[in-house]
């Protein structure tokens, strides 16, 4: 069996430690080029001291020059960069095969871009990377020959339930396929009545029923905008216009999503939901290896329940919709005010109940443009910022 080299891109966070506990089940199999954080050194040493990558990256320079004191100290012989140009080049290095792409929101974009130009396998969890600009990374991937593997969990299920050797990068609609069912589970407030929302904090938001993740996607998921951007990911990954997607509550998280096909039939992908089932079919695809997850069991499981989401509980996912028919830079636009909303929620400048309100009048307010460039795409997320920081401001809304 040949050797992986992998980097992982965001390996302090929950994506990054799933992926390192599945690869160190198979140390034969992989070897560790580079793992990356932003700041976090406490948990990048850890890393380094228990996984012995070659380099450790931290985009904030202070942080990499304290994890470079402290690696040496103990005798560590891992090489410490620093800066985001040094996220794309251990993405882009020639010997590595595959690259994780775990950062959380539109950071992760430059180095997940650079994987694919260099035609590297990328296991895609960083799904702002697609939502900002699709066009331009999946042609990237079909011009590079790279393998894209989606991570998130709908996203790897919809890629199992497709015909066998079904590849992202293919620009037709998967044969036969008729509706791609993608679930949800509601996040915390499914059925928290409406009219306490404005009293949310950040840590109910963040107390996920079923998954254990970081704070933005655990916000994005009880606003379920997740949900939204995940659409988005689903058209441009399987090539399919937003019609043929239904998104579809189900609150146990064991059917992970579902493909209809034209015959009648419904393939879905089941399991316990525990995101390193899909990281190690990412990991090892077309093959298959040990995740360290517990198997379903079918006879405890219980009852799995499907119904409709309530538009008027989950403004965001229509937003999703309206950014996604406007086309061009609309879902960067979308990506980058949910992202400057969520962070002022996190930091209590700004209620739950206005973050969709943040996003639409920043929708609102810029004209949407063609993707034919990444400065084009840059330069509107930049500008999305501008507008969603002075609407947050307007909102004055301070939670307590
Ligand atoms: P976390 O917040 O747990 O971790 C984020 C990682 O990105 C950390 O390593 C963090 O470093 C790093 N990071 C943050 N900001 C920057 C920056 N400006 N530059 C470089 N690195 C940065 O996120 P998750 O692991 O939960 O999510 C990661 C991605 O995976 C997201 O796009 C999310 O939507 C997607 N995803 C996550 C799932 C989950 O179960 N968690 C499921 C499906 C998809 P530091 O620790 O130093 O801050």
């Amino acid at each position: 069996m040949n050797t992986t080299h992998i980097t992982i891109l965001g390996s302090t966070g929950s994506i990054g430690v799933s992926t390192l506990d599945v690869i160190a089940r198979q140390p034969e199999r992989f070897r560790l080029h580079a793992l990356t954080a932003h700041r976090n050194v406490e948990r990048m040493r850890e890393q380094c001291l228990a996984h012995r990558p070659e380099v450790a990256v931290m985009v904030d320079p202070q942080a990499a020059e304290s994890l470079r004191t402290s690696l040496a100290a103990a005798g560590a012989v891992t090489e410490v960069r620093a800066g985001p140009e040094a996220l794309a080049d251990v993405a882009r290095e020639p010997r590595v095969d595959a690259v994780m792409a775990a950062i959380v929101g539109a950071a992760g974009l430059l180095p997940t871009l650079a994987a694919a130009e260099a035609g590297k396998r990328v296991l895609l969890a960083n799904k702002e990377a697609l939502v900002m600009s699709g066009a331009l990374l999946m042609d990237a991937v079909r011009r590079s020959g790279a393998c894209l593997l989606p991570i998130d969990s709908e996203h790897n299920a919809i890629f199992q339930c497709l015909p066998n050797g079904y590849v992202c990068a293919e620009p037709v609609t998967p044969h036969g396929a008729r509706r791609i069912w993608l679930t949800a589970s509601g996040g915390p407030f499914r059925d928290r009545p409406l009219d306490s929302f404005v009293g949310i904090t950040p840590d109910e938001a963040c107390a996920h029923p079923n998954w254990d993740m970081g704070r933005k996607i655990s916000v994005d998921s009880a606003t379920m905008m997740n949900k939204g951007l995940e659409v988005i990911e689903a058209c441009w990954l399987f090539a399919v216009p937003a019609s043929v997607i239904q998104v579809v509550l189900h609150p146990q998280s064991i059917v992970h999503s579902m493909v209809a096909y034209d015959d009648g039939s419904v393939l879905a992908q089941l399991g316990n939901p525990d995101m390193r089932t899909p990281i190690a079919h990412a990991l090892a695809w077309p093959e298959r290896m040990e995740s360290g997850v517990e198997p379903l069991d079918l006879l405890t499981m219980g009852k799995l329940e499907f119904s409709e989401p309530e538009a008027a509980r989950f403004p965001a996912l229509s937003l999703a919709y309206r950014a996604l028919e406007q086309g061009g830079t609309a879902t960067a636009v979308l990506n980058a005010a949910n992202e400057v909303a969520v962070e002022a929620f996190l930091d209590e400048r700004l209620a739950f109940s206005k973050i969709p309100a943040v996003i639409s009048a920043t929708l609102d307010a810029m004209e949407t443009e063609p993707v034919d460039s990444l400065d084009r795409v840059l330069a509107a997320d930049r500008r999305a910022r501008e507008i969603a920081g002075e609407e947050v401001g307007n909102m004055r809304q301070v939670v307590s």
